[in-house]
């Protein structure tokens, strides 16, 4: 059996989205910014797609600017709320510990910039205080900038709140919602956001297209410059196809939404509930304030990457954290954040479920994980010595 459990990762595509975007490139093949008909044709599509977008968050089609994805988004936000606080002497900057590294890298960038970071913690349950949020905002704040739910724990920040703040201070409010889209319900009004990042890819669009919204008043400056495309916020031949396939996955996983979040979050449940039964396996994030397909597990005793071959093996597709932070042998920033020990967050485990997974694959699943954990448990040296008392479990 092969088993998928890797959605925070990236999504497989619907035939129904595919079949859009294979009809848009083979009859929608002008260019939106000629004058022409086929050219109009193309920009019509496009008009359609951000129409959608629009008000699947609630929105206004002028406030939807196109990108290359989640990472560009995060880029273009931080960086335009950064350069227009600057222009009024603000250089102070606020995040969380816990951001995707398109925002982190962004930051740290801003810091050998001239600019000052303040990282807020998220305490052992992945979630951050609003009472921190307020307590960090000060005269010179620029932006604060919160995931609406992070891609490794699969938490669920209290972004209307922080957003409430912020609109009271007078300071620019930007969430990283890539995880979220699609699985929660967004809305960038009730949320009280000024700007928010979206990936198409994280639910079930295509790979390479994204967007950011940013409320009407806000400043957007280019990352990137050429021709008068996106109202001159994002020059580059818009990629019509990915768009239109963008929009038409966000329209379907938002019509399917409360009907998938109750069925993924059943799953969760009893993934959670199985994996708990293995001793000192601890789970990370908060229980219920998470992501309906987001399970995130530490053992104790082992190296998450050994895991994960094993599970490849048994056919078990799954990850031990972030895409980009897998493959280095440097623990989760996130599970750190925890203020977990560097050697339990070595050994965790995320899987992420979609409405494609099947409660056999949850079976499956629990009986495999159980037993590689009790293999890999059996050949390490760390695990004897916490047999033998020679060492405390922190589990
Ligand atoms: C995947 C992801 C991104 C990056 O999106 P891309 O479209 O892959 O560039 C940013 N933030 C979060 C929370 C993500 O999960």
């Amino acid at each position: 059996m092969k088993i998928y459990a890797d959605h925070a990762a990236t999504t497989k595509m619907s035939k129904a989205v595919i079949a859009l975007m294979t009809e848009c490139m083979e009859n929608i093949y002008g260019n939106p910014s000629s004058l022409h008909g086929p050219g109009q044709r193309a920009a019509e599509v496009l008009a359609q797609a951000r129409e959608k977008v629009a008000v699947l968050l609630g929105a206004e089609p002028g406030e939807i600017f196109f990108t290359s994805g989640g990472s560009e988004a995060d880029n273009q936000a931080i960086r335009s709320a950064a350069l227009s606080g600057k222009r009024k002497g603000k250089t102070h900057l606020i995040s969380t510990e816990i951001e995707h590294h398109a925002v982190l890298h962004t930051l740290k960038k801003l810091e050998g910039e001239g600019f000052e970071v303040t990282l807020l913690p998220v305490y052992e349950d992945g979630i951050v205080r609003v009472e921190d949020v307020k307590a960090a905002i000060r005269e010179d704040t620029a932006l604060v900038s919160v995931m609406a739910a992070n891609n490794e724990i699969g938490t669920i920040q209290p972004i209307k709140e922080i957003g409430a703040l912020c609109r009271e201070a007078g300071v620019i409010f930007h969430t990283d919602a890539v995880q979220a889209a699609g699985h929660i319900r967004i809305d960038v009004t009730k949320m009280n956001v000024d700007m928010l990042s979206l990936s198409a890819h994280k639910f079930g669009g295509p790979k390479g297209v994204g967007a950011l919204y940013v409320k009407k008043g806000n400043p957007l400056f280019s990352l990137i410059e050429g021709g008068a495309q996106e109202r001159g916020r994002r020059a580059g031949t818009e990629n019509v196809p990915g768009i239109v396939g963008m929009a038409e996955a966000f329209s379907l996983a938002v019509e399917k939404l409360e009907e998938h979040k109750a069925y993924e979050s059943g799953l969760r449940d009893a993934l959670i509930a199985g994996l708990s039964k293995i001793p000192h396996a601890r789970l990370n994030g908060d229980r219920i304030r998470r992501l309906p397909g987001n399970v995130n597990f530490c053992f104790e005793g082992i190296e998450g990457e050994a895991l994960l071959l094993l599970l490849n093996e048994k056919g078990i597709a799954a990850s031990s954290g972030s895409a980009c932070a897998s493959g280095s042998l440097n623990p989760s920033h996130v599970l750190l954040a925890l203020g977990l020990p560097h050697e339990v967050a070595h050994g965790s485990l995320r899987l992420t479920l979609s409405a494609e997974n099947r409660m056999e694959e949850v079976e499956v699943m629990i009986k495999e994980i159980t037993g590689a954990v009790e293999y890999l448990r059996g050949i390490s040296p760390v695990w004897e010595e916490l047999e033998k008392g020679e060492r405390d479990h922190v589990i």
